[in-house]
Protein backbone atom coordinates (compact mmCIF):
# COMPACT_ATOMS: atom_id res chain seq x y z
CA UNK A 1 0.00 0.00 0.00
CA UNK A 2 1.67 3.43 -1.04
CA UNK A 3 1.87 5.48 2.49
CA UNK A 4 1.27 9.26 1.25
CA UNK A 5 1.39 12.10 3.80
CA UNK A 6 0.34 15.75 3.27
CA UNK A 7 2.98 18.29 4.76
CA UNK A 8 1.22 21.36 4.79
CA UNK A 9 1.93 24.80 5.39
CA UNK A 10 2.21 28.33 3.78
CA UNK A 11 5.38 28.56 2.11
CA UNK A 12 5.99 32.02 2.08
CA UNK A 13 8.32 31.35 0.69
CA UNK A 14 9.33 27.77 0.80
CA UNK A 15 13.27 27.65 2.75
CA UNK A 16 16.06 24.85 2.77
CA UNK A 17 14.35 24.14 6.10
CA UNK A 18 11.14 22.76 4.45
CA UNK A 19 13.04 20.83 2.11
CA UNK A 20 15.16 19.30 4.36
CA UNK A 21 12.25 18.19 5.94
CA UNK A 22 10.43 16.70 2.61
CA UNK A 23 13.94 14.88 2.06
CA UNK A 24 13.43 13.48 5.31
CA UNK A 25 9.41 12.33 4.93
CA UNK A 26 10.65 10.84 1.63
CA UNK A 27 12.71 8.01 3.85
CA UNK A 28 9.68 7.10 5.47
CA UNK A 29 6.79 7.79 3.07
CA UNK A 30 6.07 6.60 -0.43
CA UNK A 31 4.98 10.10 -1.82
CA UNK A 32 4.23 13.51 -0.35
CA UNK A 33 1.24 16.32 -1.10
CA UNK A 34 2.48 19.27 -0.03
CA UNK A 35 -0.72 21.55 0.63
CA UNK A 36 0.10 25.20 0.07
CA UNK A 37 -2.37 26.93 2.21
CA UNK A 38 -4.42 29.86 0.75
CA UNK A 39 -4.16 31.41 4.53
CA UNK A 40 -6.88 34.39 3.62
CA UNK A 41 -5.90 35.07 7.25
CA UNK A 42 -1.93 35.25 7.01
CA UNK A 43 -0.75 38.32 5.45
CA UNK A 44 1.63 36.84 2.82
CA UNK A 45 4.35 38.22 1.05
CA UNK A 46 3.76 35.87 -2.27
CA UNK A 47 0.40 34.97 -3.89
CA UNK A 48 -0.96 31.57 -3.49
CA UNK A 49 0.03 31.51 -7.27
CA UNK A 50 3.89 32.14 -6.30
CA UNK A 51 4.11 30.03 -3.36
CA UNK A 52 2.64 27.10 -5.83
CA UNK A 53 4.93 27.90 -8.22
CA UNK A 54 8.62 28.11 -6.03
CA UNK A 55 7.52 24.84 -4.41
CA UNK A 56 7.31 23.51 -7.95
CA UNK A 57 10.36 24.72 -9.50
CA UNK A 58 12.46 23.57 -5.72
CA UNK A 59 10.93 20.04 -6.05
CA UNK A 60 11.08 19.91 -9.25
CA UNK A 61 13.53 16.40 -9.77
CA UNK A 62 11.50 14.80 -6.53
CA UNK A 63 9.16 12.66 -8.44
CA UNK A 64 7.40 11.66 -5.24
CA UNK A 65 6.57 15.00 -4.15
CA UNK A 66 3.21 16.56 -5.87
CA UNK A 67 2.38 20.40 -4.85
CA UNK A 68 -1.57 21.08 -4.40
CA UNK A 69 -3.53 24.20 -2.73
CA UNK A 70 -4.89 23.48 0.34
CA UNK A 71 -8.59 24.96 0.56
CA UNK A 72 -9.75 23.18 3.15
CA UNK A 73 -9.41 21.51 6.69
CA UNK A 74 -6.27 19.42 6.21
CA UNK A 75 -7.43 16.27 7.55
CA UNK A 76 -10.70 16.92 4.93
CA UNK A 77 -8.02 17.06 2.33
CA UNK A 78 -6.12 14.17 3.75
CA UNK A 79 -9.17 11.98 3.38
CA UNK A 80 -9.82 13.15 -0.32
CA UNK A 81 -6.13 12.12 -1.24
CA UNK A 82 -6.25 8.93 0.68
CA UNK A 83 -3.61 10.00 2.95
CA UNK A 84 -2.90 8.42 6.37
CA UNK A 85 -0.20 11.18 7.38
CA UNK A 86 -0.20 14.67 8.48
CA UNK A 87 4.01 15.61 8.71
CA UNK A 88 4.76 18.61 10.65
CA UNK A 89 8.26 20.28 11.01
CA UNK A 90 9.36 20.76 15.11
CA UNK A 91 12.32 23.27 15.36
CA UNK A 92 12.77 25.25 18.45
CA UNK A 93 10.70 24.15 21.59
CA UNK A 94 8.18 27.86 20.47
CA UNK A 95 6.95 25.25 17.82
CA UNK A 96 6.03 22.71 20.30
CA UNK A 97 2.62 24.04 21.71
CA UNK A 98 0.84 25.34 18.95
CA UNK A 99 1.85 21.92 16.81
CA UNK A 100 0.58 19.66 19.62
CA UNK A 101 -2.53 21.73 19.72
CA UNK A 102 -3.08 21.55 16.06
CA UNK A 103 -2.03 17.70 16.31
CA UNK A 104 -4.62 17.42 18.44
CA UNK A 105 -7.35 19.14 17.05
CA UNK A 106 -7.08 17.34 14.17
CA UNK A 107 -7.26 13.85 15.93
CA UNK A 108 -10.75 14.67 17.71
CA UNK A 109 -11.26 15.22 14.06
CA UNK A 110 -10.18 12.90 12.23
CA UNK A 111 -8.81 9.99 14.59
CA UNK A 112 -7.75 7.73 11.60
CA UNK A 113 -5.20 10.26 11.07
CA UNK A 114 -1.31 10.84 12.30
CA UNK A 115 -0.03 13.79 12.79
CA UNK A 116 3.99 13.02 12.51
CA UNK A 117 6.64 15.60 13.00
CA UNK A 118 10.07 15.54 12.47
CA UNK A 119 13.28 17.45 13.38
CA UNK A 120 15.26 19.47 10.34
CA UNK A 121 19.31 19.53 10.65
CA UNK A 122 20.66 21.90 13.19
CA UNK A 123 21.61 24.18 10.24
CA UNK A 124 18.12 24.80 9.84
CA UNK A 125 16.69 24.22 13.37
CA UNK A 126 16.49 28.21 13.29
CA UNK A 127 15.15 29.30 9.65
CA UNK A 128 11.94 30.14 9.07
CA UNK A 129 9.85 31.99 5.90
CA UNK A 130 9.74 35.08 8.26
CA UNK A 131 13.27 35.13 8.79
CA UNK A 132 14.59 34.97 5.48
CA UNK A 133 11.89 37.24 4.41
CA UNK A 134 13.67 40.04 6.90
CA UNK A 135 16.68 39.23 5.37
CA UNK A 136 15.66 39.94 1.78
CA UNK A 137 14.04 43.38 2.93
CA UNK A 138 16.77 44.45 4.19
CA UNK A 139 19.06 43.38 0.80
CA UNK A 140 20.93 40.86 2.45
CA UNK A 141 21.79 37.29 1.29
CA UNK A 142 19.56 34.91 1.24
CA UNK A 143 21.35 32.24 -0.81
CA UNK A 144 22.35 29.80 2.26
CA UNK A 145 18.92 29.50 3.37
CA UNK A 146 16.48 29.38 0.12
CA UNK A 147 16.99 27.58 -3.64
CA UNK A 148 18.10 30.31 -6.01
CA UNK A 149 15.09 30.65 -7.58
CA UNK A 150 13.43 31.62 -4.32
CA UNK A 151 16.08 34.08 -3.79
CA UNK A 152 15.36 35.50 -7.08
CA UNK A 153 11.53 36.07 -6.58
CA UNK A 154 12.83 37.35 -3.27
CA UNK A 155 15.12 40.02 -4.84
CA UNK A 156 12.41 40.94 -7.19
CA UNK A 157 9.44 41.47 -4.54
CA UNK A 158 11.50 43.46 -2.57
CA UNK A 159 13.01 46.12 -5.31
CA UNK A 160 9.59 46.81 -5.86
P1 LIG B 1 2.50 27.38 8.85
O1 LIG B 1 1.88 28.71 8.57
O2 LIG B 1 1.52 26.23 8.75
O3 LIG B 1 3.33 27.31 10.10
P2 LIG B 1 4.98 27.21 7.38
O4 LIG B 1 5.14 27.26 5.91
O5 LIG B 1 5.63 28.28 8.17
O6 LIG B 1 3.44 27.15 7.60
O7 LIG B 1 5.49 25.83 7.92
C1 LIG B 1 4.96 24.60 7.49
C2 LIG B 1 5.53 23.49 8.36
O8 LIG B 1 6.93 23.41 8.13
C3 LIG B 1 5.36 23.68 9.85
O9 LIG B 1 5.15 22.42 10.46
C4 LIG B 1 6.67 24.26 10.30
O10 LIG B 1 6.96 23.93 11.64
C5 LIG B 1 7.61 23.54 9.35
N1 LIG B 1 8.85 24.29 9.13
C6 LIG B 1 9.01 25.58 8.78
N2 LIG B 1 10.30 25.93 8.71
C7 LIG B 1 11.00 24.80 9.04
C8 LIG B 1 12.37 24.51 9.19
N3 LIG B 1 13.33 25.43 9.05
N4 LIG B 1 12.71 23.25 9.54
C9 LIG B 1 11.76 22.32 9.75
N5 LIG B 1 10.45 22.54 9.65
C10 LIG B 1 10.06 23.76 9.30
Amino acid sequence: MTKIAVYPGTFDPITNGHLDLMKRGLKIFDQIIVAVAENPQKQTLFSLQQRIDMVNEVTKDMKTIQVMTLDKLVVDFSRDHSATVILRGLRAISDFEYEVQLASINRSMEPSIESVFMSPAEEYSFLSSSIVKDIARHNGDTSKYVHPSVSASLREKYLK
